[in-house]
Formats: C-alpha cells, structure tokens, sequence
C-alpha cells in the first residue's frame, strides 16, 4: 500500500508572523491524521522556524527548490547539503513556474534531482504539459520527455527515494482542476513509464496531483488508483483548508489499508 502524501507548497508567501500561526494550526490539526505523509514547503527564510514548530510531530519539511552543486560561489543560491543539514527531508524540483519563470530547462532539472538524491534529499519532481500543449495532443510526449531525462540523466533507482507530482500547468493557481478521470490517465500513464525501466519502483512510486487541489473535489481525485496524493499551492495557505485536504487524504487511506 502508498502511504498518500498531502504537500503544501507555500511558494512565496507569508512573514514570519503569518508562518507561525500557519504552521501551528497545521501541526495542532493534523495529529488525528496519523494514515498519511504531511510535507509543508515554505520559502528558504522560513524553514528553520517551521522546523524547530514541527519538532517532535510527523509533519515534515521540504524545500521549494536547490541549486545542483554542493558548494561554491554561487551568490543567492541553496545547496542540498545545506538543506539537509536544517533538517529537510524533501526538496520541489522542476515546479513549473521555475520550468517557466526562471527557464529551468530538462538539463538543469535533471542536475537538480541528481543532487537531491546524492545527499538522500527526496525529490518531489514536478512534472505538466501547457493548456496549449494538451489542446495539441502533446500531454504524452512532454510528459515522457520530462520524465524519460530523469531516468536516462540519472538512473531509474533515483526515483526510489522520489515522488512525482503531476501538475498540469494549466491548472496551477488558476481554478481549473484536471477531472479524476484526466488526472487518473496521465498518472497511469507516468506509472506505465516508470514500469518500463523497473516494475518495483512503479509500483512504489507515489505519483501526486497539483494544480487548483481544493477540498470540496480532493475526494474523487485522492480515491483514483494512480493519485496518492496531492501538492496543493493555495489551499495550502488556509489551515482550515489545507486540513481539510489532509482529511479527505485519511480517509481515502483507511479504504485502503
Ligand atoms: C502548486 O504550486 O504546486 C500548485 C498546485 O498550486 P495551486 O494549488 O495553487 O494550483
């Protein structure tokens, strides 16, 4: 069984008093939900002081991105030694606002999880075709591009200690949600593409939904065979919202188990 995972991806958001009251909410919710993996991934500034909140509770810490060497003159960048050592335990690699934004090509994203995994970071690697692209019939072929140059740039075995998210671009911070059954088809699909390389790691590897992951619709989308889980942006900044999420989540894993 996939032990579901509920992400919250708080991108560039909060000071240090909205963070607090956030995370405490989180972390005083969340104890009845004791079935599933709870990540929370705020800014670089903010990680040491959720950490030091989460100590002694099973919510984990992620960072939101890293650059792909260890060390060096790198001015304004985060490596993943330096991540491990705050105490994260995952790291967002190829969001698509940084695939976008910033023009982090298959190359870079491919460095980055390498990186991750050599200092026993887990990725969360994100993954997503355009509005444009899935309008062309493209959603297979970019999919398997991105996914095809983690396992040919850094070994199938890596995605042992990874997760992916399917986060179709089109539906992040916009209100549109892939349907379960949209979403489902291209989970299948990325499962189907990882049993190419090895059976055992497809079958283990928890494949995410993001994009819009609001509480009144997680229940169908969570309860689909390929979805084990989900990276919520917005909704993760609502305690309220994002425990709701987390709920739906449990639930979903008491069916299971
Ligand atoms: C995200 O940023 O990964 C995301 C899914 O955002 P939202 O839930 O806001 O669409």
């Amino acid at each position: 069984v996939r032990h579901l995972m509920i992400a919250g991806n708080w991108k560039m958001h909060g000071l240090q008093r909205q963070v607090q009251a956030l995370t405490t909410a989180i972390k005083e919710g969340v104890t009845s939900y004791t079935e599933i993996e709870v990540v929370l991934f705020p800014a670089f500034v903010h990680l040491n002081q959720v950490q030091a909140l989460l100590t002694q509770t099973a919510v984990k810490v992620g960072a939101q991105n890293l650059y792909p060497a260890p060390q060096g003159a790198f001015t304004g960048e985060v490596s993943g030694p330096m991540l491990v050592d705050i105490g994260c335990q995952y790291v967002l690699v190829g969001h698509s606002e940084r695939r976008m934004l910033f023009q982090e090509d298959l190359a870079l994203v491919a460095a980055k999880c390498q990186a991750a995994v050599a200092v026993g970071l887990q990725p969360i690697l994100c993954v997503g075709e355009t509005k444009a692209q899935r309008e062309r019939g493209e959603t297979e072929a970019i999919i398997a591009e991105q996914i095809r140059t983690i396992i040919e740039c850094v070994g199938v075995a890596a995605l042992q200690q990874a997760v992916i998210a399917y986060e179709p671009v089109w539906a992040i911070g916009t209100g549109l949600t892939a349907t379960p059954e949209q979403a489902q088809a291209v989970h299948a699909f990325i499962r189907h593409l990882v049993a190419q390389n090895n059976l055992d790691i497809a079958k283990a590897i928890r494949i995410l939904y993001g994009g819009s992951m609001k509480a009144d619709h997680a229940a169908p989308l969570l309860a689909m065979p390929d979805i084990d889980g989900g990276l919520v942006g917005g909704a993760s900044l609502d305690a309220d919202h994002f425990l709701a999420i987390c709920a739906r989540a449990h639930q979903q894993q008491s069916e299971y188990s």
